[in-house]
Formats: C-alpha cells, sequence, structure tokens
C-alpha cells in the first residue's frame, strides 16, 4: 500500500478563490478580460498579495511587476535553492476564467497546505505570479522572461498594435524604471525547480476521460507570412481570362496547406489566422494578399517535413512568398521531474497520461537555463480556451492541485 499524502488540499478554499479572482474583469458579458497591467489586472494583482499576505508567505514585487510570494522554512539557509510554482494572472481579450488563474490559486493552496499539515521543508517554497505572459503588450511570457534575464530594455517599447502602450510605459505608470529591468533578473541557481499547473487548452485530457496530463514538452512553433502578389485593375472592365487576383492564388495556397498540415501526420498542426487583401476595395481586383502560417509539432522531422511541401507549394505559384518571422524550439520537461509527478499521481490513485503542449507558457522559460521544470495539465471543457465558454470541473481543479502539491512536498523534503 503506498501512503497517503500528508497534505490536505482544501477544495472549497480552492474553487472559492479561482470564483474571486474571476471578477476581476469578469463584469462583462465577454469573458474575463483582464490584459496585463490594465486597472482589473491591476486590481486583481492587490487582491491576490493580499491572499499571500493571509497566507502568511512574505510577498515582493519585482522590477517586471512579477509578485514572488515566499515560505521559508525556520530552521534553514535562504541561500538553498527554492521550489518554485505559479502561472500568470492576466488573460487575453474575452478570455476564459481558469487559463494562468488555476496555476496561481493552486499554488497559493499549495502554500496554505504546506503549513497546516506542519511537513518539514528542506527548501524555501516561492509562488511567482507573472506579468503579461500572454503578450498583450508585445511578446508573450514577459515576466518569466524577465526573471530569467531574456528581456532586451528595447522590447519594452514595442507595441503589439500602435497606439497602445508598451510596456515601459506602463511599468512608468506602477512607478517603476524600465531601464532597471534587469533588476528582475534572477540566477538559475537560486531555483531547485520549477512546476507549473495549467488547463490543457486543448480536448485530448477531456477525450481520454483522464483528470492529469504530464507535459512531455512544448512544441516547436515556426511562423511566417504568405506574400501573394497579383494586378489590380477595375472589377468591372477586366475581363476574367485577363485577371492575376492575388486572392484567388492565395485561397489556392489556403487549401494546399490545410492538405500540407493533414498529410503530415497527428503530430503537427497548421493555421492561417490571419489575411490582409490590397488594395482591399469592393471594386478592385486584390493586388496582394498577406497571410500567416503558424505551424507547430513536437516531432522536429514531420514539421520540417511540412514547412518544405509548403514552401514547394508558395514557390510553384507565381509571385508567392513565404518568409519566416519566428522559429521557437521547442522544449522538453524535466524527466526527473516527470518521473515525481507520475509517483505523485500513483500514490494519490489518479489516472495520469503524457502529452506534448501546442502553446507556450511561462513553464517554456525555465529549461532555457536549465532549471529542471515540469508541467501537470488538467482537462477543460471541450477542449476551450481563451474564450468566455473556457470550463474546468472543480473536481479536476482539485486533482491537479492536490498533484501539484505533493510534487512540491517531495522535491523540497
Ligand atoms: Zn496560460
Amino acid at each position: 500500500m503506498t501512503k497517503e499524502s500528508p497534505l490536505k488540499i482544501n477544495a472549497h478554499r480552492l474553487w472559492s478563490d479561482l470564483m474571486e479572482l474571476s471578477r476581476f474583469g469578469g463584469e462583462s458579458q465577454r469573458g474575463v478580460e483582464r490584459l496585463a497591467l490594465s486597472e482589473a489586472d491591476l486590481a486583481a494583482r492587490r487582491w491576490f498579495q493580499k491572499r499571500m499576505e493571509e497566507a502568511g508567505l512574505k510577498v515582493k514585487e519585482d522590477a517586471a511587476a512579477n509578485l514572488i510570494g515566499r515560505l521559508e522554512p525556520k530552521d534553514i539557509s535562504s541561500s538553498i535553492p527554492c521550489v518554485a510554482f505559479g502561472s500568470h494572472i492576466d488573460t487575453v481579450l474575452a478570455g476564459g476564467k481558469f487559463d494562468g488563474a488555476l496555476g496561481i490559486c493552486a499554488g497559493l493552496e499549495v502554500m496554505r497546505v504546506m503549513q497546516e499539515s506542519g511537513v518539514r521543508l528542506s527548501n524555501p517554497l516561492e509562488l511567482l505570479i507573472f506579468t503579461d505572459e500572454e503578450g498583450s503588450h508585445y511578446a508573450g511570457t514577459f515576466g518569466s522572461r524577465a526573471m530569467l534575464g531574456m528581456v532586451k530594455e528595447e522590447e519594452l517599447e514595442k507595441a503589439r498594435k500602435a497606439g497602445q502602450p508598451t510596456l515601459a510605459q506602463d511599468l512608468r505608470r506602477l512607478g517603476k524604471d524600465p531601464g532597471q529591468i534587469k533588476q528582475a533578473q534572477r540566477q538559475p541557481t537560486e531555483f531547485k525547480a520549477f512546476l507549473e499547473l495549467h488547463i490543457e487548452q486543448g480536448p485530448v485530457l477531456e477525450a481520454k476521460n483522464i483528470p492529469i496530463g504530464i507535459v512531455e514538452g512544448i512544441a516547436d512553433l515556426h511562423r511566417y507570412l504568405i506574400k501573394v502578389k497579383g494586378q489590380a485593375g477595375h472589377a468591372g472592365t477586366t475581363p476574367m481570362a485577363l485577371r492575376d487576383d492575388a486572392l484567388v492564388k492565395a485561397a489556392e495556397i489556403i487549401i494546399r496547406v490545410h492538405q500540407a498540415v493533414q498529410g503530415g501526420g497527428a503530430d503537427v498542426v497548421g493555421t492561417i489566422g490571419e489575411i490582409q487583401v490590397y488594395p482591399g476595395a469592393i471594386n478592385i481586383i486584390p493586388a496582394e494578399v498577406i497571410m500567416s502560417l503558424d505551424l507547430r509539432s513536437s516531432r522536429k522531422d514531420k514539421l520540417e517535413a511540412v514547412c518544405q511541401t509548403i514552401k514547394e507549394i508558395v514557390s510553384s505559384l507565381k509571385n508567392s512568398t513565404l518568409e519566416p518571422i519566428l522559429v521557437k524550439e521547442g522544449v522538453p520537461m524535466d524527466k526527473q521531474i516527470k518521473e515525481i509527478i507520475a509517483e505523485s499521481c500513483r500514490q494519490e490513485g489518479i489516472a495520469f497520461c503524457y502529452l506534448w503542449s501546442g502553446a507556450g507558457h511561462d513553464a517554456m522559460t525555465f529549461p532555457l537555463v536549465h532549471i529542471p521544470t515540469g508541467m501537470i495539465f488538467i482537462p477543460c471543457k471541450e477542449g476551450k480556451s481563451h474564450c468566455p465558454e473556457e470550463e474546468v470541473s472543480p473536481a479536476h481543479a482539485f486533482l491537479g492541485t492536490q498533484v501539484l502539491a505533493e510534487t512540491v512536498r517531495r522535491l523540497a523534503s
């Protein structure tokens, strides 16, 4: 018989924190909208900081506005590396209640039960609440990248859309000096491990009826712009046979790219999600089309093969080009930590499986500086996320938090 965990997660307390947090930015019909450093986000942070302090944590905010709640066992040196866990507090436009929120509320509950159970810890614990994971200012995973020294000052001055505040402007509004962003940086040796509990944001766990997913790693991501040129002309006077319509060629590319990705096997996904047509008028034959292409896979070889096929498709059409804009290498999670998560599940008698994450997370930042990292997923209803319909069951939130707590205990004792 395996021994039961001494940690008793309070399911009611966890769920009521999640529901209370969802009220910040959740007044409208548009789900939860808590863009990083917006008024709703700042109010949520103030509330969460108070909750952390009530839970006995020493809380500070760093130069990147990350919140850090630390629990330091009395009889150990503060220089011992900490076991850290957490997620982000911001959401996308018209987002849901659980993306990010689950990881931070679960982390708070873990901090409480560690103290209530009186387990002996050999490492300090840190609950990390990251700023702007969703990239509403410019690029995603801002807070975790700043914490590990991967943000350059120039990035803070960039805005994703003209007219929106930059991170530098918003940090100044909080009384911070963006020029001091490096002060948020910490040494990898300060961390023994990092863990993130998150909703799956896909349909796999629900379809398998399995409550816990142990993340193998975060998939490779390639992004491109597909540009197709044609010849503008009068929509009324140019005979069909004489047209070079950029949008018609683009339509063919969209269908063939979709087929190429499908042909690449179940491990590859690809999306053309943005399309701009120039000059974009009802009475002008389209002269140019610019489309985005987002390709992801846990299998480098399959992704490369699909990329090659798409290059051939695009180059076979007159005046069409494929321009790479981003290549993000996939990040594997730590083998030993995956095993500790699995052991924690076995101890609790909770079913689990292994899966890859097609989405990026703060947990992908830590392995880049060789901090052992693990991720735990729970199912979300119909795989829906980044939308108001995002839903998880209280039972799954409880199980995920129990596994997180037990994994933290094993790593920190
Ligand atoms: Zn998230």
